[in-house]
């Protein structure tokens, strides 16, 4: 691998593994009244499948919305997986070691369509476009101390120094990877909380990349469970 650092505007999200579908939820809520003839009742009748995910969706009946998983593979800079790792119920994680392995020289710097500029107060920020001497300041500052911070690295790893030492002058800039895995009710709090959307009953407002996470994860998802999605959307965006 070069030493030479590589910077990136975006993140990367890979459904790697999924075992999800929206009939993994009718069979789970259909046990109540069907008993061990709820597996053969699914896909009888698709308005009412689709019926009663909106009421569970609606009423907040969670429980069969967990009989599924979905592993992501997650490249994102660490500063992302500080506030993901906040999300402790229905996930589970594996990230790159710092102790185990050489860290790859790869950096976060936001792309032009980022916004730079914070207005209003805590909690009800509003984020207006930077002006292009903004864009090139945020560049420059961020490319000469992420590249004074990898050399800083390297030049304690080749005097011998263990990585988990060497690795604390590293950024959270720094890219990092992980294996997440989670079921469509722990997705759908996260979704809750991670994306600005203007469906949404109760408005969030997170930060930008975690968000870019979250988007390509909630497009993915809707395409293994279209009628848990849909009604997910249609109920305000609210985590059973
Ligand atoms: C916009 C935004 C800004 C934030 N700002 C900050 C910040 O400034 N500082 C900061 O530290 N964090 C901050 N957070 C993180 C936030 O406080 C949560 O830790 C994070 O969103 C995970 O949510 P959660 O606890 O609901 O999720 P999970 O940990 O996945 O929990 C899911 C649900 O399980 C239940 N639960 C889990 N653990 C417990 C428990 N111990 N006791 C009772 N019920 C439990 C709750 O109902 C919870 O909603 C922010 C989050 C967002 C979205």
């Amino acid at each position: 691998m070069s030493d030479e650092p590589r910077f990136l505007n975006d993140v990367t999200v890979e459904l790697v593994k999924h075992s999800a579908s929206d009939t993994d939820v009718l069979w789970a809520a259909r046990v109540s009244t069907a008993g061990e003839q709820s597996l053969e009742e699914v896909g009888k009748d698709p308005e009412r499948s689709k019926g009663l995910i909106n009421y569970l969706m609606r009423d907040r009946h969670g429980s069969p919305f967990e009989h599924n998983s979905m592993t992501f593979f997650v490249s994102a800079p660490i500063l992302v997986f500080r506030e993901f790792m906040r999300h402790r119920v229905g996930w589970s994680y594996n990230e790159e070691s710092g102790r185990y392995r050489e860290l790859q020289p790869v950096f976060y710097v936001p792309g032009h369509e980022r916004k730079l500029v914070q207005e209003g107060k805590p909690g009800r920020y509003v984020f207006v476009d930077g002006s292009p001497e903004q864009h090139k300041l945020v560049t420059e500052a961020m490319e000469g101390a992420y590249r004074q911070a990898y050399a800083a690295y390297q030049e304690m790893l080749e005097a011998g120094v263990a990585r988990e030492v060497a690795r604390a002058v590293l950024p959270v800039g720094l890219f990092s990877t992980m294996y997440a895995t989670c079921n469509a009710r722990s997705l759908m709090h996260f979704l809750s909380l991670r994306t600005k959307n203007e469906q949404a009953k109760v408005p969030s407002f997170p930060q930008r990349e975690i968000e870019m996470v979250a988007e390509k994860m909630e497009a993915a998802w809707a395409e293994l469970m279209p009628l848990t999605h849909a009604a997910f959307v249609a109920n305000g965006r609210v985590a059973p």
